[in-house]
């Protein structure tokens, strides 16, 4: 274990996980692609729901890069929040930042509150919050940072600090920032939590996710989790996956530089209200960001000020941005949150965190920067240039 941690971040990304092949010389393991093994092998594998080979390489290289123990991948995301969820009981209060992604927002509103786990928003920005957190004894904290779509950037060492205060333990959603830019596990939190389908895997090809930690209570209760509820994922997407983390550094380079200077131009050479990127000093936790990130990630968002109809039709006329869900792959998205990802949180409750029909959410791919400047550029209504 101790090695698995000593290389640079490309190098455990590269070389981790090749144990499984060393009998036949293969540089790239296989898909184990069996459902069930014979009893008594000597790895002690019998049945993938609860294991498979895949399963461990990928988890090997995700603790490694997360600076983390241990690794449990699920199938998506979303099973890697049910399997964390899914250790509570009734009268159980969750205290979850405010503008958390929207299926966690609608696991929690239309599943677990069915369980009685209770929630509390709060907006983690606000240090007032922090003080409050002692006197809800919550039973485990949440949040995300960058948050999703408004990339507010909460401190995740000070959140740590209040929530083991009030006896609880904290959990990040790394998605946004991925393991090369941001390490929640060193900066205090107990568990980082990542959906492995975005910048992880970066080829839009494959569905999995992550819950890492230091403790081996954590741990032991996420493999159970894995097995028990049936929220493993598939061995070809683990490999998918693993190939992907491999270029996961060089990505996140380019995806930081791309979308620094795709903001830039927003904010400086068109008329958009708002421009979000955690790298540009306008941003309101600039300093923080640049403390705790070592890169700004790939997803800006602009409030461009338009109605909802002049929204919808400037995204309409982007050519390399397909309107799609999702983020964190080598190609650029676009996405509507009020209609796309967020249409699932009640307009009142998604308009009080920020999240208004006039904002569009960037992930800015590895593409040629040039072109996507251009792209946006042309989509702009005349109202909005410059
Ligand atoms: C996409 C996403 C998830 C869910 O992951 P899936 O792999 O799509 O299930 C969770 N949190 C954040 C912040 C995400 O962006």
């Amino acid at each position: 274990m101790e090695k698995d941690h000593e290389a640079g971040f490309e190098t455990r990304a590269i070389h981790l996980g090749r144990d499984f092949v060393s009998d036949t010389g293969a540089v790239t393991p296989p898909v184990w692609l069996t459902s069930t093994f014979e009893y008594g092998n000597p790895k002690g594998f019998d049945y993938t729901r609860s294991g498979n080979p895949n399963f461990r390489l990928l988890d090997r290289a995700v603790a490694s890069l997360e600076g983390a123990a241990y690794s449990t991948c699920f199938g998506s995301g979303v099973s890697a929040i049910t399997a964390v969820v899914s250790t509570l009981k009734s009268g159980d209060l969750v205290v979850a930042e405010e503008n958390i992604y929207g299926c966690t927002f609608r696991l929690f509103a239309q599943v677990f509150a069915k369980f009685g786990v209770s929630v509390k928003y709060l907006d983690f920005t606000n240090p007032e919050s922090l003080e409050t957190l002692a006197a809800l004894h919550p039973t485990l904290v949440w949040i995300e940072s960058p948050t999703n779509p408004n990339l507010k950037i909460i401190d995740i060492a000070a959140v740590a600090g209040a929530a083991h205060a009030a006896g609880a333990p904290l959990i990040v959603d790394n998605t946004f920032a991925s393991s090369y830019l941001q390490r929640p596990i060193e900066l205090g939190a107990d568990l980082s939590l990542i959906s492995l389908t975005k910048y992880a895997n970066g080829h839009s090809d494959a569905l999995a996710g992550a819950v890492c930690t230091n403790s081996e209570e954590w741990r032991d209760k996420m493999i159970f989790a894995q097995k028990a509820l049936g929220l493993q994922p598939a061995p070809m997407d683990c490999w998918l996956t693993s190939r992907g983390l491999k270029t996961e550094a060089i990505r996140m380079e380019r995806h930081c530089e791309n979308a620094l200077a795709f903001a830039r131009f927003l904010e400086d050479e068109t008329r958009a209200v708002a421009v979000r990127y955690p790298f540009l000093p306008s941003h309101p936790q600039y300093e923080l960001a640049k403390r705790q990130m070592s890169g700004g990630s790939g997803i800006v968002t602009v409030d461009f000020g338009l109605s909802l109809a002049e929204t919808l039709a400037f995204v309409e006329r982007l050519t390399l941005f397909p309107k799609a869900e999702s983020l964190g792959g080598v190609e650029s998205l676009c996405c509507h949150p009020a209609s796309m990802t967020h249409a699932s949180v009640p307009k009142e409750t998604r308009e009080a965190v920020g999240i208004t029909d006039a904002l569009v959410r960037f992930s800015v791919g590895i593409e040629t920067v040039a072109d996507l400047i251009a792209d946006v550029g042309q989509a702009l209504p005349d109202s909005l240039k410059r």
